[in-house]
């Protein structure tokens, strides 16, 4: 278990939570922490398995900051499945897709936190941390209908959920983009709906100025050319429905 400083200019400050799901059978999730002065935020929190370990590490790095936001990317869950336990024990307020709302509640939310699930239109919104502004950016289908990616302007980071996973690498930083892409090919042609919802995506991440891309699992992409490298990789893929016979066919 550790914390890795993505980000750190004396008042906004961008942490990764990783390998708390320690190996075993569950799939290694990366949680991330933002704080802007007194206010902070936590990304895809994850399910019970990991509950009170990153809500003991949480509360050490928010130092006295507090939780304001529980920030959902989807209703998948290694995302949501502990919510009720971020909700019952912090004031914070838990925002995840309007399609998903009324879902979540089925992994045991709590009447008295109910009102603390609040939905997210489509479109995207803006969510104030601290000083600071977060930009919630749609990323539908990528790969739950109800999807969204958080942009951060201060550390120019992008969270991007499941998009850009990797499974079974074991270093933090993409090293090489060859030879990572076979790590993360297979993921992406089944969980990500199709090359359509990937281009419509990545015609929004071109326009921001983006220095670190940060997935939900496994490495992240640092740097303009890593990042361009990967967005141009996603404008490419053929994936999902695109492939659909061959899935059936059984050959993903
Ligand atoms: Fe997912």
């Amino acid at each position: 278990m550790a914390h890795v400083v993505l980000f750190d200019n004396g008042t906004h400050k961008n942490i990764l939570l990783e390998d708390y799901t320690a190996g075993g059978f569950a799939v290694q999730a990366n949680q991330h922490v933002i704080v802007d002065g007194k206010s902070g935020m936590i990304l895809d929190p994850g399910g019970h398995k990991i509950y009170t370990k990153v809500l003991a590490a949480t509360t050490g790095l928010l130092a006295g900051a507090k939780l304001e936001t529980i920030f959902l990317s989807h209703q998948d869950p290694d995302i949501v499945a502990a919510v009720n336990g971020w909700l019952m024990t912090t004031d914070a307020t838990a925002y995840v897709s309007s399609l998903w709302t009324r879902f979540v509640p089925h992994f045991g939310l709590d009447r008295l936190v109910e009102s603390r699930l609040l939905p997210i239109a489509d479109e995207g919104m803006t969510m104030t941390l601290g000083s600071s502004a977060m930009r919630i950016v749609p990323a539908h289908f990528l790969h739950s209908p109800g999807n969204f990616h958080v942009y951060d302007p201060i550390s120019k980071i992008l969270y991007s959920g499941d998009l850009g996973a990797s499974i079974g690498t074991d270093y933090r930083e993409v090293p090489d983009f060859d030879a990572h892409e076979k790590y993360m090919a297979g993921f992406h042609r089944r969980y990500m709906a199709s090359g359509r919802a990937l281009k419509a995506w990545a015609k929004v991440a071109r326009q921001l100025d983006i220095e670190v891309i940060a997935p939900q699992h496994g490495a992240l992409f640092k740097g303009k050319a890593m990042v361009d490298r990967f967005i141009g990789w996603c404008e490419g893929l053929e994936c999902g429905v695109d492939i659909i016979d061959s899935l059936y066919a059984g050959k993903s």
